[in-house]
């Protein structure tokens, strides 16, 4: 069997390494690289280094919701039993954005898939292709509307478990923005594994231009201006293994317990949350171009770029002029809303 991973072998804790300090319109610019929540995290300061403050509020949230630490909420929830289980404030947050993402994409954002999203090995990466008995015996368990939260308790009925990584680099995201704004920094890219967090404007006040990695390597799809919001990419390129000449990758359809195969190489969202960004952009690519057509047209400040199988684009009209193509791509644009 041969087995192909682009997972980077894990660090126990969070490490900084000041990458290069360089100067750029009279801007001082501070890259700093991390290794935290199973990703790699990419840090720009354009005034102040605020990579001590993102460093340890990355460190606090990977303690909350990690889901492989039996120590963190998530793993207290997962070894519950079913019994109601005390929880701190920030995994309450997560947990109701999750509730409402998975009210409103017809439950394909569904952190309770965790039993079967370990079952293909995702979360340990001894990668296996189960057998279809294994995973109808386990989708039964995958349903996030029989989990109850009230006040600061969580209730998880037995045989269900969470895991919170489809949300949780998109709620680290917008935390670390929020301390860094009210530390007095005002210009920074934080990019969390396929995360990308902006903080206020470039240094001369324009605006970020956020580079989409292409699926199949090489040069960027494309980029795209923006302010301050969260750009938050889903793909099954992320990670995934091979087995007889077939890919399976980790982004799962709770309904059919398998890896999602609605015909896309990756989904962007580009709203103000990052949280929401983050859970959107798993759903999206479970649930495709009529979920997002539905979605969009009663969230007006999201925005979608949509890259499919075929290599075409489906974007929301709103960005069209702050998108830039590669060359040789773009030709194929679609409109989604
Ligand atoms: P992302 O990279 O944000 O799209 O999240 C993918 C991760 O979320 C996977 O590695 C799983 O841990 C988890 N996951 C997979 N499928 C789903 C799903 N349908 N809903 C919620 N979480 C999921
Ligand atoms: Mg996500």
């Amino acid at each position: 069997m041969k087995i192909i991973t682009i997972k980077i072998v894990s660090a126990i804790s969070v490490l900084i390494t000041a990458l290069s300090i360089s100067s750029c319109n009279n801007a001082k610019k501070i890259e700093t690289e991390l290794y935290a929540m199973n990703t790699i995290i990419k840090l720009s300061f354009y005034k102040e280094d605020g990579s001590q403050l993102v460093s340890e509020e990355i460190n606090r949230i990977e303690k909350l919701l990690s889901v492989t630490d039996t120590e963190s909420d998530v793993g207290q929830i997962n070894c519950s039993g079913g019994q109601g289980v005390s929880v701190s404030k920030d995994t309450i947050k997560v947990l109701n954005t999750a509730k409402n993402i998975y009210n409103d994409t017809n439950g394909c954002f569904d952190p309770s898939v965790y039993p079967v999203v370990r079952l293909w090995g995702f979360t340990t990466d001894e990668y296996k292709v189960p057998d279809d008995n294994e995973i109808d015996a386990l989708v039964p368990y995958v349903d996030y509307s029989r989990v109850r939260i009230d006040g600061s308790s969580v209730i998880v009925p037995k045989g269900m478990q969470l895991d919170l990584g489809g949300i949780a680099k998109g709620y680290a995201g917008e935390r670390c923005r929020d301390i860094l704004v009210k530390n007095g920094i005002t210009s920074a890219v934080l990019s969390i594994g396929g995360n990308v967090q902006t903080v206020g404007l470039k240094p001369d006040g324009s605006r970020w231009k956020i580079g989409l990695k292409n699926p199949d390597g090489g040069e960027n799809l494309c980029s795209i201006e923006v302010g301050e919001c969260a750009v938050v990419t889903s793909g099954g390129y992320e990670r995934y293994f091979e087995k007889d000449g077939k890919v399976y990758h980790h982004i799962i359809d709770p309904k059919t317990g398998k890896p999602a195969s609605g015909g896309y190489k990756s989904v962007t969202v580009i709203c103000q949350n990052g949280a929401q960004a983050d859970a959107l952009s798993t759903a999206f690519f479970v649930g495709g171009e009529k979920l997002i057509g539905e979605y969009l047209k009663n969230h007006k400040n999201v925005n979608v770029i949509l890259y499919t199988d075929n290599n075409e684009f489906y974007i929301s009209r709103a960005i069209e002029d702050s998108i830039t193509f590669q060359t040789g791509k773009g030709q194929m644009l679609h409109y989604i809303d």
